[in-house]
């Protein structure tokens, strides 16, 4: 046999490169795994030329390695086929590597085949030497290197399918096991070379006519680290873009998210919206239909929102909703839905075992929301009043449903607010009345329908009479006379209002021109305003045309607005109060006791008069805490230098009491109910001569 003998440098590089190939492998392994479509295809293709190049590089640098004391040489041929060889076997292993599962028999039969790829890449390039007479393997040896190429390869397929995908020690990993493929790559060599005997007198046939060792090895060195590099290269750079794109992907999913919830949920009180809502209750329709079970809706609105809103401004207002959304929180399930519609308006939907539990819980809502609030410092109560529909006796749709609880909050609160109201089918025709006297209030200006009753003020205890106080009434065609009350907050709400209020300013400035202009020089009368007319910056103007056009000293007219609607816009009032208050009109503070004032803007207020709220008047006893209110009041008026009057006055104990108190005028059903003019002026001349 001739002697071998290896170069050590030489080796220890060979398993360099193959550690380095098969870290590779891995890495592209995990490329591929994560990609799709083209991208996966590109990264396969090259996955396996740079590991079967590798491996093939790192044969030739073995056979570098070892040399016989004969000159050697290798047919380029066989060389090329063994190439290909190793990167069909390394195509083939990472295609298994990445499928979604690696069972056991596929695992066995891609190590085998693996490990034949290996094997019959490095004996093919044994082969490409041409030795002549053929070299002798020991059998032993030579089934222990195939052997190992099957293990290695079962081995560094299982590694491969398990790393795949990334994990936070990915790289540690798998360093260690390219390590391991690398050592094992190499030992099958290094065994199939120890197995192989070159029998004395042998000689390489392709010596001469073959590629030139040296020349190869510098080409295979070169060439291989160079591919290993790029595809290294080319994967971190690729996995840091693929990462940044996770990172993107993550935070544009999250955005959305927000986006989502922002568009769904009530940026103050963070509850459902209206939008989530009409979603929730679609839901629950279908399914209770589904179940053949019942839920309930219920339509909160509070009471005394405004009046808060108004005194104490928005900040107040808002912490009051959020306070009142955790108070009804808290006096439900988890399970069951609270949506805010705007304003101080929410929706319940509450799931049923019996129909009785939803007056319970309304019940319940309506005593936690009565308790007081304590928000920045001010201690303030408000009530709810809430309509009650139920799925299906109530409605069979979501519409349906939401207008019925709708009808039966309206309900509610004129029974008085603060409670709760089930819904009925006879509140639906009161609705449909509701549009039918808009509809005839829209045409009553034109057909001249609107009237004014005027009710006399007097100098306190009983006369002379100072004036009157405009009252609008509305002959409805088919009902007769009504009242406001009745129509009022259907003009507000439809803004038909500021017509309506221009005409009553109009009608009574030319009564009252009449009244002077038959003797009653000294009169004066009142006119109320509502919060719209009020807002309107052209009110002083129309005002001032008004009195023109009828030749009224401004001093004659009172405009009444109520306390709450002074305070309203608290700035801007004063602004349009002092332009009135400016040209000589009287102001007159109307329902005082009744809202929020502070004591500060109402010494600033241009005001001539406060009017005493009819519900102190009427609940008047000595002792009573009215009494002690309507006392305050009379001291605070005469303080501020104005004149005071008390409405509502019905009974001579009350006329008596008040005059004591100190109120300057009265006016109310004993002096005096409201009558249309014709009749005032009767009244007041009989009474003059009286
Ligand atoms: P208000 O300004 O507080 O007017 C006094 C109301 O109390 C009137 O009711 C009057 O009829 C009633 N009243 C007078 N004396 C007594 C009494 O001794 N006992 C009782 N229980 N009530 C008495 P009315 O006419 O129904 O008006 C109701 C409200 O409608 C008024 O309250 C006022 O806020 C508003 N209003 C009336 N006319 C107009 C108007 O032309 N424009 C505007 N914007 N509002 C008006
Ligand atoms: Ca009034
Ligand atoms: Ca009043």
């Amino acid at each position: 046999m001739l002697s071998n003998s290896y170069n050590h440098v030489l080796v220890l590089f060979s398993l360099l490169v193959a550690i380095l190939a098969s870290y590779t492998a891995l890495d592209m392994a995990g490329r591929v795994a994560t990609s799709q479509g083209k991208a996966k295809r590109c990264w396969l293709a090259g996955g396996a030329f740079a590991m079967g190049l590798g491996i093939w590089s790192m044969h030739f640098i073995g056979m570098l390695a070892f040399s016989l004391p004969i000159p050697l040489g290798y047919d380029p041929v066989i060389t090329f086929l063994s190439l290909l060889i190793a990167v069909a076997a390394s195509a083939f292993a990472l295609w298994l590597v990445c499928q979604n599962t690696l069972p056991w028999a596929r695992l066995i039969l891609g190590a085998l085949l693996m490990g034949a790829g290996i094997a019959s890449m490095h004996y093919s390039g044994m082969a490409a030497m041409r030795m002549l007479p053929g070299i002798h393997y020991i059998p032993s040896l030579f089934a222990l290197s195939i052997l190992i190429a099957v293990g290695a390869s079962g081995a560094a397929l299982w590694m491969a399918f398990r790393l795949r995908f990334g994990s936070p020690r990915v790289k540690l990993i798998r360093s260690g096991a390219a390590v391991v493929m690398g050592i094992a790559i190499v030992g099958m060599h290094y065994t199939g070379m120890a197995a192989s005997q070159f029998p004395l007198g042998s000689f390489c046939g392709a010596a001469n006519s073959g590629i030139a060792t040296n020349w190869l090895a510098l080409l295979v060195i070169v060439v291989t680290l160079a591919v290993l590099a790029i595809a290294l290269i080319v994967s971190v750079l690729d996995s840091r873009m693929a990462a940044r794109t996770a990172v993107l992907a993550t935070s544009l999913a999250e955005a959305n998210h927000e986006l989502m919830h922002l568009a769904l949920h009530d940026n103050l009180t963070k509850l459902p919206n209206r939008l989530l809502l009409e979603d929730r209750l679609e839901q629950a329709v279908h399914k209770a239909e589904r179940d053949h079970s019942r839920f309930a809706l219920m339509f909160m609105d509070l009471d005394g929102f405004k009046a808060v809103n108004d005194a104490f401004g928005h900040h107040v207002g808002d912490d009051l909703l959020i306070d009142v959304a955790a108070r009804i929180k808290q006096s439900v399930r988890a399970q069951d839905t609270i949506a805010r519609l705007g304003g101080d308006e929410f929706v319940l939907i509450l799931e049923l075992a019996k129909p009785q539990d939803a007056a319970a819980i309304a019940d319940k809502l309506v005593k936690a929301i009565d308790e007081p609030f304590s928000i920045q410092r001010h201690a303030l109560g408000v009530s709810v009043s809430i309509g009650i529909a139920i799925y299906p006796d109530d409605g069979a749709e979501s519409r349906e449903l939401m207008a019925n609880a709708d009808a039966a909050m309206y309900h509610a609160k004129d029974a008085g607010r603060n409670g709760y109201c089930f819904f009925k089918a006879s509140m639906n025709a009161n609705a449909q009345e509701q549009l039918q006297l808009l509809q005839d209030l829209r045409l009553a200006l034109g057909r001249n329908e609107l009237l004014l009753h005027y009710q006399p003020k007097f100098c306190a205890p009983h006369g002379p009479i100072i004036g009157a106080e405009a009252l609008l009434r509305w002959m409805h065609p088919s009902r007769g006379l009504i009242g406001p009350d009745t129509f009022l907050e259907l003009a507000e709400r439809s803004g038909l209002v500021l017509q309506i209020g221009e005409w009553v300013l109009d009608e009574a400035c030319r009564q009252m021109r009449a009244w002077h202009d038959q003797g009653h020089r000294d009169w004066s009368v009142a006119v109320n305003l509502s919060a719209q007319q009020f807002a309107h910056a052209s009110l002083p103007q129309t005002v001032s045309d008004t009195l023109k056009r009828h030749g009224l000293a401004p001093r004659h007219l009172t405009l009444e607005i109520t306390e709450t609607t002074a305070m309203r816009d608290a700035e801007a009032s004063l602004v349009i109060l002092r332009q009135l208050a400016d040209m000589g009109v009287n102001i007159s503070i109307d329902d005082f006791g009744t809202g929020y004032s502070s004591l500060l803007y109402l010494k600033r207020l241009p005001a001539n008069e406060l009017k005493i709220d009819r519900g102190f008047v009427n609940e008047l006893t000595h002792d009573s805490d009215d009494a002690a209110i309507v006392s305050a009041i009379v001291a605070l008026g005469q303080t501020l230098k104005l004149n005071i009057v008390a409405e509502g006055v019905e009974t001579q104990a009350q006329q008596e009491f008040l005059t004591r108190l100190g109120c300057d005028s009265l006016q109310g059903y004993l002096l005096g109910r409201p009558v249309p003019a014709a009749e005032f002026a009767q009244a007041a001349t009989s009474q003059a001569t009286a």
